[in-house]
């Protein structure tokens, strides 16, 4: 579905991704691991053309996606919910979910998109309760909720997520994997980039490692999680449900 074929990028003349070449198939969850620094979020900031690819290709369902900016990148349907969540905190809730649906905002009737809302709000009730309070007011694990649900109100097509686990205590992080079971169940790709490495891999299909800017090992889940350079060097003390600097309810 998504395919990047030896991309290079970086920010200004510091090279990051160094010919990375990477695949996400119709229905599958695919991770992206690696240490602090590795490229994880560059390399989701090339997918979503935040930053231009200085060499390589970007191909979605057939389309050449490589010289299109962010703004055309989320109309194809590829979405990005930021590390760190970048909600508005002074905004409601809703309001927040609705900022997801701009890149579809004129071209859904207004009968969609509430239907839209309403699934979104049944797979994350706590939010419809919470319709018409404060973003800011969220916990954290409710605001990162709210991030996804942004997402979604943009209909995407393949769905990425940078670092989703981050802070959050490990009850709220096992129930963040849960969500990303539950839309993958409902036929949604997903690229999950994160440093909870076994909990990550535990959920995917398939999985890449990134070191400083390159891809060092990929394959299938069971084999990764089985393999003992990278239970080594990844997975020491690291468990579903762990993971997180600090922790955030
Ligand atoms: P983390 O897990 O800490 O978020 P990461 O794997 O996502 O790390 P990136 O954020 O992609 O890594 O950073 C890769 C490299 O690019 C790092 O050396 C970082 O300092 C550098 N970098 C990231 N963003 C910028 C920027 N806006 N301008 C310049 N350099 C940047």
């Amino acid at each position: 579905m998504l395919e990047l074929r030896d991309i290079t990028t970086g920010y200004g003349k510091f090279r990051v991704l160094d010919k990375i070449s990477l695949r996400i198939d119709a229905g599958e969850i695919v991770c992206v691991v690696g240490a602090n620094g590795a490229g994880k979020t560059t390399l989701m900031r090339a997918i979503s053309g935040i930053i231009p690819l200085w060499q390589g290709e970007k191909v979605f369902d057939g389309k050449d996606l490589t010289k299109l900016n962010a703004a055309k990148v989320t109309r194809e349907g590829i979405i990005q919910i930021p590390e760190g969540r970048l909600i508005i905190k002074d905004l409601s809730v809703e309001d927040n979910m609705m900022l997801g649906a701009y890149s579809i905002y004129f071209k859904m009737k207004r009968s969609e998109l509430k239907s839209n809302m309403g699934e979104i709000y049944e797979l994350f009730p706590i939010l419809k309760s919470r319709a018409r309070q404060k973003a800011g007011a969220l916990s954290g694990g409710e605001q990162q909720m709210l991030a996804i649900a942004r997402g979604l109100m943009g209909k995407p097509r393949l769905l990425m997520l940078d670092e989703p686990s981050l802070g959050l205590a490990p009850l709220v992080v096992k129930t963040m994997f849960d969500i990303i079971v539950t839309l993958h169940t409902k036929g949604l790709p997903i690229l999950l980039v994160e440093q909870n490495v076994r909990a990550a891999i535990g959920i995917s299909n398939r999985g890449y490692v990134l070191e400083t800017g390159n891809i060092v090992m990929e394959g299938a889940s069971e084999d990764l999680l089985n393999d003992e350079r990278m239970v080594k060097a990844y997975m020491g003390g690291d468990s579903v449900g762990g993971g997180g600097d600090k922790e955030d309810t």
